[in-house]
């Protein structure tokens, strides 16, 4: 088979399951025999023989079946950092960058801060703010061992010396620490929410936060308010639909200063509240 016919076989394949089925089937051919893009263009009457055939026939139906290319390559590209990713992970999104600028607005830039990161994941967020404030120590909690072993692997490559990462549920392993700022982006999708149907190769437990999904930062705004520093920000990204619930669950733990920060669509999707001096 020629270059040009497996790519437009494998773009027709993947028209249902992806948002860009022809720079997938590009991406995940190149991947196969191992050539830079520019190779499809430059030779596109090349034959794949019968085992390199096989070989993309692998990968092109895993991504039929709907896993997310960044688990087929292994990689996510966040912040400008190449991240290691694994379905121990959810894969970042673009939309959490907003969490990071946020936060990397907050810390002065030479200050030697303490920030936590709970629910780290692969690490996209922790390790961005490591990498664009120094001198901060960053600490990074996940509950699950697999995805913090690829945190710790994203910090030993992009950010060596400024994250350390912690297994735990949530505050409990920094309990008796106090923090300048703390992030995180915890599950809030609504155990109900159709949208799981298209997630379903992704952890359900970094995703999906009980009936209403706020069961995550239900206890979030209950346990923050201890390890943060009187006049620290606290900053949550949650669904376009939850800003109203998380301000009056954040007020009820006596936050203030509760804002909430639009994305790049003008979607109400981070919200950032204080630890009052009180
Ligand atoms: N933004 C993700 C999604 O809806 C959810 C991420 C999360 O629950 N933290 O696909």
């Amino acid at each position: 088979m020629r270059l040009d016919a497996a790519i437009a076989d494998a773009t027709d394949r993947l028209r249902d399951v992806s948002e860009s089925p022809r720079l997938d089937a590009e991406i995940l051919l190149c991947r196969t025999i191992n050539m830079p893009r520019a190779y499809l263009f430059a030779h596109p009457e090349d034959t794949l023989d019968d085992l390199t055939i096989d070989r993309f026939e692998d990968v092109l139906g895993r991504r039929e079946a709907g896993v997310p290319m960044a688990y087929i390559m292994g990689i996510k590209e966040f912040w400008s950092h190449e991240l290691v990713v694994s379905p121990a992970t959810l894969v970042p999104r673009p939309e959490t960058e907003i969490l990071v600028n946020l936060a990397i607005c907050e810390i002065p830039r030479e200050a030697n801060w303490q920030v936590l990161d709970l629910g780290t994941g692969s690490g996209a967020i922790a390790i961005a703010i490591a990498c664009e404030r120094r001198m901060c120590e960053v600490t990074a909690v996940d509950i699950s061992e697999a995805a913090l072993t690829v945190a710790r692997e994203n910090a030993r490559l992009i950010a060596p010396g400024n994250v350390t990462c912690l297994l735990g549920d949530w505050t409990e392993p920094v309990s008796d620490r106090v923090f300048d700022l703390i992030v995180s982006n915890p599950p809030y999708v609504r155990a109900d929410d159709e949208a799981l149907t298209k997630l379903q190769h992704e952890p359900q437990s970094a995703l999906v936060a009980g009936d209403d999904g706020l069961d995550a930062i239900r206890v979030l705004a209950r346990d923050c308010v201890n390890i943060l520093a009187t006049g620290g920000a606290f900053m949550i990204e949650h669904g376009a639909d939850q800003a109203a619930d998380v301000a009056n669950l954040l007020g009820e733990h006596g936050w203030t200063d509760v804002t909430c920060h639009n994305d790049l669509a003008g979607l109400p999707r981070v919200t950032v509240a204080r630890r009052s001096g009180k």
